[in-house]
């Protein structure tokens, strides 16, 4: 259901009156994780000064170790709902549990299903059996195969809304937190019909890099972009050394849109 023989134009998926997939490209942009009011107040005002529509922030946060902040679950998704609400936006957040899926549907335009849980059968079938677009990122050690077989589960449920995210996978290479696989956008572009959008903050965690991977990734033909902006970085609850402040996230707009990639 999800490849281009069975569906030859490009899936649009409509949010919040901003369309991804086979046009301009999108940019999706928020904290790592929600944290307090504050926090979100000031990120949410900062992206709106830059025309963000869609906006980003764990509340359910899959940690390597737990003993790190696991994000505020439930009260993280209000907190993102209502920041949106305030500046006109749509709410990207993941969901790791099949049994959160129904209730996140209050709360969340957009449903994210991590890395970590791309093969997590039971929530893809559950993000299967809503209607709300979902957010389908790459394992780290799946295939391309692997990813569009995972989006299969969610359309072959009904719910055609899917965005395929590459994120970066692992290889031996630790100059950058992953290894981001350019060539998996126009490989997804070419074998399915859904958007494809690329996350440059997980996959190389370098910030001084990510201007030129964004370029990159539109060039190869991704649908947009996501990137994660923290007010003051330095203190974050996660990924505090790959987050952009609002001044860093300006410029770099200014000079995606400078050099013809956006509008
Ligand atoms: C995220 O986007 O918040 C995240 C945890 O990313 P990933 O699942 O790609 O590691
Ligand atoms: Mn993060």
């Amino acid at each position: 259901l999800v490849s281009r023989k069975k569906q030859a134009q490009d899936t649009v998926i409509e949010i919040n009156g901003v369309r991804i997939g086979g046009g301009q490209p999108v940019i999706i942009a928020g904290p790592c994780s929600v944290e307090t009011r504050e926090q979100m107040d000031t990120v949410g005002a900062g992206l709106q000064m830059q025309g963000i529509k869609l906006l980003r922030g764990g509340a359910y946060k899959p940690r390597t170790s737990p003993y790190d902040f696991q994000g505020l679950g439930k009260k993280g998704l209000e907190l993102i709902r209502q920041t949106a609400d305030k500046y006109g936006m749509a709410v990207i957040s993941e969901i790791v549990s099949p049994s959160d899926i129904e209730m996140s549907l209050d709360y969340v335009d957009v449903i994210q299903i991590g890395a970590r849980n791309m093969q997590n059968f039971e929530l893809l079938k559950e993000a299967g059996n809503v209607r709300k677009p979902v957010l389908l990122k790459r394992g780290m050690s799946a295939t391309i195969e692997e990813l569009l077989f995972a989006a299969e589960y969610i359309v072959s449920r009904g719910n055609e809304r899917v965005i395929l995210c590459e994120r970066g996978i692992r290889t031996y290479e630790k100059a950058t937190r992953n290894t981001l696989d350019i060539s998996a956008v126009p490989i997804l572009k070419q074998e399915s019909h859904l958007p494809v959008i690329v996350d440059i903050t997980h996959s190389t965690g370098r910030k001084d890099i990510m201007f030129p991977i964004a370029k990159a990734a539109l060039a190869v033909g991704a649908d947009g972009l996501i990137v994660e902006v923290h007010p003051e970085p330095s203190v974050a609850l996660s990924d505090a050394k790959q987050q952009m402040d609002i001044p860093e996230f300006n410029r770099f707009m200014k000079g995606l849109q400078e050099s013809g990639y956006l509008q």
